[in-house]
C-alpha cells in the first residue's frame, strides 16, 4: 500500500500488524510489522488503545477518534508527540468474520498547534484585558479608553462618566458624545497621542462641561495623561486617559490670585482717588480762600462785591456735591443707606432735572429733550432724593461730554408684581468711550480715561454711587450703547410704586449763543494759564492791583503759542490742564528756546510736584490756594533776577 495516510491492519486479538505503511511507521518512528500493539507501544499508550481496539473488534462497530495525543520514543529514544485522528474499522475475511482491525491514522500536528498558538494568544489578550479593566474599574480615578482614529469610546469607569453627568457615551466618537469640548485642546491632543503614539501628559487643561442636571455649561480643569496601547487581536489603536478633576484646586488658585490683583488695584485706585480728589478739593477751596481775601479790600464795588460772594457760593456748593458723593458712597458700601419711600410727581421730577441742565446745554448750543413713551405713572412711591441723584448724574454726563447734536431723555414705565419697573434711557450724540473705557466705569475712583479729569472735572465717583443707589432701588444703572467719538446710551432702571393716574410730559430745549470775554491791562507783561476761569479771574486781579498786563490761556497748548509769539516777563503755569498740561507746554517752551521765568501753580501739593515741575523746566513752583503776598514776591524776584 504506498497511499500517502498512515495506515495498518492489526489482526487477531493481540492486534499484530500485518500490515504498516510506510507513512505510518514515519509518523511513529518505528518499524511496526510483525509485532502486537501491547510490544510497540508504551504501556500507557497500549493501554489507552487496546480497549477500544477491542471494542471495534468484538462488536463490529468502527471508531473515530479526534486529536489524540500519542507519545512515544522513536528508534533513537527521542520522544516523539503528535497528535492524531483515528478511524477503526472492523477487517472481514471472505466470509465475514471479523479478523482484525483497520487503522487509519491523520497526523494533525501541525493544525492543533497553530490553533492552540491561537488560543493561546486569545487567552493573553483576555488576561491583558481583565487587567485593563481591574484597572479601570477599580481605581479612584477617571479612566477612559478610545478606540480608532474616530476615537470611539470604548470603556469608560464610573468616575469619568460621573465628571460628564453619566452620559451614554459607549460606541460613541469623543466629539459626538461630549460636543462641547470640541473648542479645547483635548481632542486634538487625544488625536495626536493616537497618530504620533507619543505619550502625552496636559496639566490643568480647560474645557467646559455641560451639566446635564442644570443645563449649564461649568469651566473645568483637567490634569490628564493619554498614551496609546495596540490591540493585538483588531491591529488597531487604543488611547487610554486617565484624568483627574482639579477644577477646586485651579479656581481657589484663581481666585487668591484674582484677590491679590484686586487689592493692588484697589490700592491703586485708591491713591489715583486721593490725588484727584486733592486735586477737586482743593480747586474750589482755592478760589473761596482767594476770593475770601480779596472781599477785604476797602476799594471794592459794590458789583465786584456781589461777583466774588457769587463766586465763592458757586465754588462752596461744588465742594459740598463732592463731599456729599463721597458720604453717600461710604453710606452704600457700608449698607447703611436708607431708602425713603414718599409720594411725589415724577413729571415734576423729570422736569426739574432738564431745568437744571437747560441753561448748560443752552450755552453749548446743544439739544436736551426729555420724551415719555407709552405709559409712566404721575405720582410714585419711591425716594425722590436717590432718584434725582441718579437723575443727576447721568444726564449730567451727557451734557458734559457732548459738545454737538444733544441729549435725548426717554422715560418709560411698565408693570411687574404689582410695582412699575420704570426705565430712563440718556442718549447723547457725545464724545463716547473705547470698549476698554467703558470696561472701568461704574467702579468708585475710576473715571474712562484719566484726561477726563482735567479736561472736564469730577471725581468718577458719580456713576459708581448711581449704580448703587439704583441697585438700593431695585434697579441698575448700565450702558446700553456706546461708541468712541460716537456718544451713549446710558439707561437706568428702578421700582415705584403706583399712586394715582397716569399722564404725560413733554420737554424740550433750543439753541442760545453764548458770549466770551478776556481782560487785558497794562503794566508788567504775564500770562496766566489755568484752565478753572475762577482761578484765571483771581490771579489776574491780584496780578493787575500790581499794575501788571495779565493775559489769559485756558489750556497748554494755547499759552505755549501765546508765549512764543507775544513773549511774556514772567508765564504762571496751572500744571492740570486739558489738551496740553503744564508739564508739556513748559518742556515745549523750552525746548524753543523760551528762557524766561515758568512758575508752575498746582492744586497738589506733593513734594514730587515740586521736583517734577522743576525737572520740567520751570523756575519756582506755588501750591494753590495762592498765597497773595508769596505771589507778588515770586513774580517781582524772578522778573528781576533776570
Ligand atoms: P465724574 O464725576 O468724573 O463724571 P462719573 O462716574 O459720573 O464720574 O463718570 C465717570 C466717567 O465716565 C467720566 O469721567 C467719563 O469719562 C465717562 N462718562 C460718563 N458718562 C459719559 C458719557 N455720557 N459720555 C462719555 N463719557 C462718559
Amino acid at each position: 500500500m504506498q497511499a500517502p495516510t498512515p495506515m495498518v491492519i492489526l489482526e487477531g486479538r493481540e492486534f499484530r500488524f500485518t500490515l504498516a505503511n510506510p507513512p505510518y511507521e514515519k509518523l511513529i518512528g518505528r518499524r511496526a510489522l510483525g509485532r502486537t500493539v501491547a510490544e510497540l507501544f508504551p504501556k500507557g499508550e497500549a493501554e489507552f488503545y487496546i480497549p477500544l481496539l477491542t471494542e471495534v473488534y468484538e462488536t463490529g462497530n468502527p471508531f473515530v477518534g479526534k486529536e489524540l495525543l500519542f507519545t512515544m520514543p522513536d528508534e533513537n529514544g527521542v520522544v516523539k508527540t503528535v497528535w492524531i485522528d483515528i478511524g477503526y474499522h472492523p477487517f472481514r475475511n471472505e466470509e465475514g468474520v471479523i479478523k482484525g482491525v483497520l487503522a487509519i491514522v491523520h497526523d494533525v500536528t501541525e493544525s492543533v498547534l497553530a490553533r492552540r498558538a491561537i488560543e493561546t494568544s486569545e487567552e493573553k489578550l483576555r488576561i491583558e484585558r481583565s487587567k485593563l479593566e481591574a484597572i479601570f474599574y477599580g481605581t479612584d480615578s477617571p479612566m477612559v479608553l478610545f478606540r480608532g482614529p474616530n476615537l470611539v469610546f470604548e470603556m469608560a469607569n464610573q468616575k469619568y462618566l460621573d465628571m460628564i453627568s453619566n452620559r451614554e457615551v459607549i460606541g460613541k466618537t469623543l466629539i459626538e458624545a461630549l460636543p462641547e469640548i470640541a473648542e479645547s485642546a483635548f481632542p486634538n491632543i487625544i488625536q495626536i497621542v493616537y497618530n504620533s503614539g507619543e505619550p502625552y501628559r496636559f496639566l490643568e487643561g480647560h474645557t467646559p462641561i455641560k451639566n446635564l442636571k442644570t443645563g449649564e455649561l461649568e469651566d473645568r480643569y483637567f490634569d490628564t495623561t493619554f498614551a496609546r496601547i495596540t490591540d493585538h487581536a483588531d491591529k488597531e489603536f487604543l488611547v487610554i486617559g486617565h484624568a483627574m478633576d482639579v477644577t477646586e484646586r485651579v479656581q481657589s488658585r484663581k481666585e487668591l490670585e484674582e484677590a491679590k490683583h484686586g487689592a493692588e488695584l484697589a490700592t491703586s485706585l485708591k491713591s489715583s482717588f486721593l490725588a484727584n480728589m486733592s486735586h477737586e478739593i482743593r480747586t474750589p477751596l482755592g478760589a473761596i480762600l482767594g476770593f475770601t481775601d480779596l472781599l477785604r479790600d476797602r476799594g471794592l464795588s459794590p458789583e465786584q462785591r456781589t461777583q466774588f460772594i457769587d463766586t465763592i457760593s458757586r465754588n462752596g456748593k461744588a465742594l459740598t456735591t463732592i463731599i456729599d458723593d463721597i458720604l453717600d458712597l461710604a453710606k452704600v458700601e457700608s449698607g447703611k443707606l436708607e431708602i425713603e419711600k414718599v409720594e411725589f410727581s415724577f413729571f415734576e421730577l423729570i422736569d426739574d432735572v432738564v431745568d437744571v441742565f437747560r441753561e448748560g446745554a443752552k450755552a453749548k448750543h446743544i439739544f436736551l429733550r426729555s420724551n415719555i413713551v407709552g405709559e409712566v405713572p404721575e405720582r410714585i412711591l419711591a425716594d425722590p432724593t436717590r432718584l434725582r441723584q441718579i437723575f443727576l448724574n447721568v444726564v449730567g454726563n451727557a451734557v458734559k461730554f457732548t459738545h454737538e447734536g444733544g441729549v435725548t431723555i426717554k422715560v418709560s414705565c411698565e408693570e411687574i408684581n404689582n410695582l412699575q419697573r420704570c426705565k430712563v434711557s440718556v442718549k447723547d450724540t457725545g464724545v463716547g468711550m473705547t470698549k476698554e473705557q467703558q470696561g472701568r466705569l461704574f467702579q468708585p475712583f475710576t473715571q474712562a480715561d484719566n484726561s477726563t479729569t482735567r479736561k472736564f472735572g469730577g471725581t468718577g465717583l458719580g456713576l459708581a454711587l448711581s449704580k448703587r443707589l439704583a441697585n438700593a432701588l431695585g434697579g441698575d444703572v448700565a450702558i446700553e450703547n456706546c461708541e468712541y467719538g460716537q456718544g451713549c446710551t446710558f439707561v437706568f432702571s428702578f421700582l415705584v410704586e403706583v399712586v394715582q393716574s397716569r399722564n404725560c410730559i413733554k420737554g424740550d430745549g433750543s439753541k442760545v449763543s453764548s458770549e466770551n470775554e478776556l481782560a487785558p491791562l497794562t503794566g508788567l507783561r504775564i500770562l496766566v494759564a489755568d484752565d478753572s476761569p475762577d482761578n484765571q479771574a483771581l490771579v489776574q486781579i491780584l496780578l493787575k492791583r500790581q499794575g501788571a498786563v495779565v493775559e489769559a490761556a485756558e489750556n497748554g497748548r494755547v499759552a505755549v503759542q501765546m508765549a512764543t509769539h507775544r513773549g511774556y516777563d514772567l508765564i504762571l503755569m496751572d500744571i492740570q490742564m486739558p489738551e496740553m498740561d503744564g508739564y508739556e507746554a513748559t518742556k515745549v517752551l523750552r525746548a524753543a528756546g523760551y528762557h524766561k521765568p515758568i512758575v508752575a501753580l498746582t492744586a497738589h501739593a506733593m513734594a514730587e510736584e515740586r521736583d517734577r515741575s522743576l525737572a520740567a523746566g520751570c523756575t519756582a513752583h506755588l501750591t494753590k490756594p495762592l498765597d497773595r503776598q508769596e505771589l507778588v514776591k515770586t513774580v517781582r524776584d524772578l522778573v528781576f533776577r533776570n
